[in-house]
């Protein structure tokens, strides 16, 4: 794995977040994009090398929505970039991590992306994602 890509945040409200974040980071939201599949609303920050993603439900049956029904709103994932998401995919299977999709997804902000279980990774929800190119 590479550097981390971005840190996701799961907030209530998107649009008041975006001006919080926007406060507290003195950079502008430079992109808001929907995935439907996975029923979140997304606004991304540049932070230098890093990126900040704000995920807000779309929808009640949102993985959001759940999420922060259980823990309220704060750090939901951190994400790594990889130049190979397939070989990724493949040695952490092979280590014992439980994948929460087989086949890399279509994500936000032109990426293919799969999720790692937190219950196998220390409890933490990770993110591998590759640009597409
Ligand atoms: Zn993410």
């Amino acid at each position: 794995m590479k550097k981390i890509e971005h840190l996701g945040i799961a907030v209530k409200n998107l649009a008041q977040s975006i001006n919080l974040y926007e406060k507290l980071l003195g950079v502008p939201c430079y992109k808001t994009e929907t995935v439907e599949s996975e029923g979140v609303t997304t606004a991304f920050f540049k932070t230098g090398e890093n990126k900040i993603e704000l995920l807000e439900a779309a929808h009640t049956e949102s993985p959001i929505a759940k999420f922060i029904d259980k823990k309220g709103e704060g750090i939901h994932h951190v994400a790594f970039d990889v130049d190979d998401i397939y070989a990724e995919m493949k040695r952490l299977k092979n280590s014992g991590f439980q994948l929460l999709n087989e086949e890399p997804k279509r994500g936000a902000d032109n990426k293919l992306v799969c999720f790692i279980h937190p219950k196998s990774a220390g409890g933490v929800l990770v993110e591998l994602c590759q640009e597409i190119r």
